[in-house]
């Protein structure tokens, strides 16, 4: 049984036009599964499915074998990460990451010790006292990671997560996403449409266009035989 699955995802907006059309797709536990495709063929509209943050016309969600397409986004444990680092910008690090633990009734003493493990994960144990605007965008989109994993959610999603960043730094995150990622053992999903990133970041591709897939496989395959 597979750790995420899709059955047949219908969705549209405005009960016109269908933005995903029939989608079936099953994920691994603990593996990197890239959406890419061009930009308006739904890939955000399937992590935000998936998350709870929109509903599904059509079709199934599960998760860990659970039918979860109804249930209240605050339920489904998902982390996820945006292109805009949407810290809360009147709250520290420290507090930003405290959030969502508090929100899970965590002790006190259990809230300080989740979040210098995630702030060391994303090497910045020495900025939890900083608001967002005294970081940069590198630093904001480490913060919203350690924010999304210090829950210890089920999967992780990011969405389109490095785009905001220029190319250097890029490089530099995606290498730490992977290795925070495999070092969880964490099912991500990751959204992009640059190929490049697809290729160094995932296990497998997913590439999706109009709402459809067309094609699905290891990085490898997908550069051999596009
Ligand atoms: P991608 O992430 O691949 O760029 P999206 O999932 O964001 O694509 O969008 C897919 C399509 O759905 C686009 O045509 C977009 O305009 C439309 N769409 C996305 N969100 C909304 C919304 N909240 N209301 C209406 N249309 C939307």
């Amino acid at each position: 049984m597979s750790y995420i699955t899709f059955k047949n995802i219908c969705k549209s907006y405005d009960n016109k036009t269908q933005v995903l059309k029939g989608i079936d797709l099953e994920v691994e536990e603990g593996e990197l599964l890239t959406l890419l495709g061009p930009s308006g063929c739904g890939k955000s509209t399937l992590l935000r499915c998936l998350a709870g943050l929109e509903q599904v016309q059509q079709g199934h969600i599960l998760l860990e074998g659970r039918d979860i397409t109804v249930l209240d986004a605050r339920q489904r444990q998902i982390g996820m990460v945006f292109q805009q680092y949407s810290l809360f910008p009147n709250m520290t690090v420290e507090q930003n990451m405290a959030f969502g633990l508090k929100i899970q009734r965590l002790s006190k003493a259990e809230i300080n010790d989740r979040i210098n493990e995630a702030l060391a994960m994303v090497g910045l144990q020495d900025k939890a006292d900083a608001y967002p605007a005294q970081l940069s965008g590198g630093q904001q989109q480490r913060v919203a990671l350690a924010r999304a994993i210090v829950t210890r959610p089920k999967v992780l999603l990011l969405d389109e997560p490095l785009s905001a960043i220029d190319a250097k730094l890029r490089k530099s995150l995606q290498v730490e996403i992977r290795r925070i990622q495999k070092q969880l053992n964490i099912t991500t999903i990751f959204v992009t449409h640059d190929q490049d990133e697809a290729m160094v970041m995932s296990d497998r591709i997913c590439l999706l266009n109009c709402g459809k897939i067309e094609q699905m496989d290891t990085p490898i395959a997908i550069y051999t035989h596009p």
